[in-house]
């Protein structure tokens, strides 16, 4: 019987298939299965569950997710020169990988899976960010999926865990942290990639908690947030003014002060705004 060991190393895939990295499709590949594998333990126990992988590309981190013990991959690649590559996978796994050739961006996923579902992926970083907005913000939570272990840029993977006081704080931090437990799981070179990029990249664990933190209505914490950060450097009197003709007194009903920044207000402290806004 063959097995994942009898498929041919990463950089014999590429050259096999002509896999060239396409800029366009933010194609950085890692190429070593040891970390691959590591990649794929991060995301915890997956035996029992359906896992999300977008941007398989050669399927490294596929082999990871199938010999952790995956019930099931569906593998979402845009790139159609990927798939005789990760056919070798499915053809060794019968039933338990599924490649879907879709944009993830055009893609009712959760319809091709299911539950208990995890995500995991070496995002293209063009879309990563989007694709995971969408994951936080679904109609109801908790969410279709339990976790996410994700690979971002630095900077981006710094956003999501970020604290108030710090630079990096922000729309993402709370929209992950409202509803999340976020780490950071682990760094990487750009050396670790093939093509090298230009920056740092970091793989992020999100695990969705059973309810948010504080109570608050999402769209108006998300608007609240947005208008707070548009001008994170002005006083929170001046960036949510036009929100509600009372802002102030609202602000002050929170238990925050006018004077206070965006920058300095914790994930209950805008809950809190939020439920004075929608009150
Ligand atoms: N998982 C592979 C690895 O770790 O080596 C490849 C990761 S590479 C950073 C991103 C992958 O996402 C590429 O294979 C690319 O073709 C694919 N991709 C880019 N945009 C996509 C989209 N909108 N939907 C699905 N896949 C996409």
């Amino acid at each position: 019987m063959s097995t994942l060991d009898s498929l041919p190393p990463l950089r014999a895939v590429i050259a096999t298939h002509g896999l060239s990295a396409k800029k366009a499709l933010g194609q950085n590949f890692l190429l070593d299965l040891n970390l691959t594998a590591k990649i794929a333990r991060m995301a915890g126990d997956l035996s029992g569950c359906d896992v999300l992988e977008v941007g398989p590309g050669p399927g490294g981190l596929t082999r990871g997710l199938l010999a952790e013990g995956a019930r099931r991959v569906v593998a979402v690649e845009k790139d159609a020169r990927c798939l005789p590559a990760l056919a070798e996978i499915a053809a060794i796994y019968p039933g338990q990988l599924d490649v879907l050739n879709a944009d993830a961006l055009a893609l009712d996923w959760a319809a091709h899976l299911t539950p208990p579902i995890k995500i995991v992926a070496n995002l293209p970083y063009n879309v990563g960010t989007e694709l995971l907005v969408r994951w936080l913000t679904p109609p109801v939570w908790p969410p279709q999926w339990q976790s996410l272990t994700l690979m971002f840029q630095r900077e981006v993977a710094d956003r999501i865990v970020a604290s108030p006081g710090s630079k990096a704080y922000g729309r993402l931090a709370i929209l992950a942290q409202w509803r999340c437990d976020a780490r950071i799981a682990m760094t990487l070179p750009p050396e670790a990639f093939t093509p090298a990029p230009k920056v740092h990249s970091a793989v992020v664990h999100l695990a969705a908690l059973p309810q948010p933190r504080f109570a608050a209505d999402p769209a108006v914490l998300e608007r609240v947030v947005a208008k707070a950060f548009n001008q994170r450097r002005k006083m929170l009197r001046a960036a949510l003014k036009g929100l509600t003709p009372d802002i102030e007194d609202r602000i002050v009903a929170a238990g925050l002060a006018p004077t206070d920044r965006a920058e300095q207000i914790s994930i209950e402290g805008f809950c809190a705004l939020a439920r004075a806004v929608a009150g």
